[in-house]
């Protein structure tokens, strides 16, 4: 299976949703608007601008205009500050803004397993949580139960790697397959990555660049992961130190469950076409489901009626591609057995 979530868009409007940077950047807009039109006010009582009395009465309207916005800008600042997401969508309540890739879309986050061989969609879910970094083992586990597949293999892109998910997915013996995030601020400095030490798991150490060995030192939890924790005593002397660390010692942590995560890098590794298989398989549904649904994407308003929507949209799909590959004699029989 592949899972991957794609952005969709709901009926409010992105005027009509409210984050803070967007509160902020209008809010100064208006202080800018205000300053300027007085300006152009006081230069008129002054003398010194040819304005016209219908001009000035415009400019007065305008600034009346301004104010009104503020002050309605003002009583959606508290609704926005009192909401656990801190935003709010006037039209449809449940619509957030979809920042993660900077898409600027208002709507929902639509969650689905699609079947690598015949890309049905064996489980969707709709959420407006705008991350998909939560989404690997509920969809994972979704579609096993489904699919009843008991040796279930998914496939998803680097937004969904996140250590928990992955051994939830690892515990529950679905066997995953995503690539990690590139982001690594030592690299972005010029400094050795993490991934230029090598564990070794024998004597439960780590190998450094200059070969040194980078022993246990602690444990400890933060964020409640347990965290172990290595270093060497030669970082201080060493000849490669400002390649690697600004500190006395270059430090490593090491998660409890990092076997885990490592695993998944060498089974990717291992299967390389993985990554193009997902590309494929996720394609399809997503490029036809919002063919179909037009250029504005939902039509009802809030989650639930939203996630019946889109049920109702998948079932179209599945029944379509059912049809293609049975055709709809073999549907029906299906239907019927
Ligand atoms: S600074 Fe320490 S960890 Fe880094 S290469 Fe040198 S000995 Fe190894």
């Amino acid at each position: 299976m592949a899972i991957d979530g794609s952005k969709f868009k709901a009926v409010n409007n992105r005027d009509r949703n409210f984050t803070s940077s967007k509160m902020k950047r209008r809010l100064e807009e208006i202080d800018k608007s205000i300053e300027r039109y007085l300006r152009q006010i006081d230069a008129m009582d002054q003398g010194f601008a040819a304005v016209t009395e219908d001009q000035a009465t415009d400019l007065k309207k305008k600034i009346a205009s301004l104010t009104e916005e503020v002050q309605q800008l003002q009583s959606i600042e508290i609704q926005r500050t009192e909401t656990p997401e801190q935003q709010v969508s006037l039209t449809d309540s449940d619509a957030r803004s979809m920042t993660a890739r900077g898409t600027g879309i208002v709507g929902y986050n639509v969650q689905t397993a699609v079947d690598t061989q015949h890309h049905l969609i064996v489980a969707h879910e709709v959420t407006n949580v705008g991350s998909d970094r939560r989404q690997l083992y509920r969809m994972a586990k979704q579609a096993r139960d489904a699919s009843g597949v008991s040796d279930l293999h998914v496939v998803a892109d680097r937004g969904y790697f996140t250590g928990s998910e992955i051994l939830a997915c690892h515990e529950a013996n679905i066997t995953t397959y995503l690539p990690k995030s590139k982001t690594s601020p030592n690299q972005a400095k010029g400094m050795f990555p993490r991934e230029a030490f090598r564990y070794v798991p024998k004597s439960n150490e780590y190998r450094c660049p200059a070969r040194e060995r980078l022993i246990w030192r602690f444990k400890n939890v933060e964020k409640g992961q347990t965290l172990h924790c290595y270093w060497s005593s030669a970082c201080p002397n060493c000849s490669m130190k400002s390649q690697c660390t600004t500190g006395t010692y270059r430090r490593i942590k090491r998660w409890e469950h990092e076997d885990v995560l490592e695993a998944v890098k060498s089974r990717l590794d291992r299967t390389p076409n993985m990554m193009r298989i997902r590309r494929q398989t996720v394609e399809h549904p997503f490029g036809t489901l919002k063919a179909w649904m037009g250029a504005t994407h939902f039509l009802t308003k809030g989650l639930k009626n939203v996630s019946t929507e889109m049920s109702l949209h998948v079932l179209a799909y599945n029944m379509k591609r059912v049809m293609n590959i049975l055709g709809p004699q073999g549907l029906i029989q299906a239907m019927r057995a």
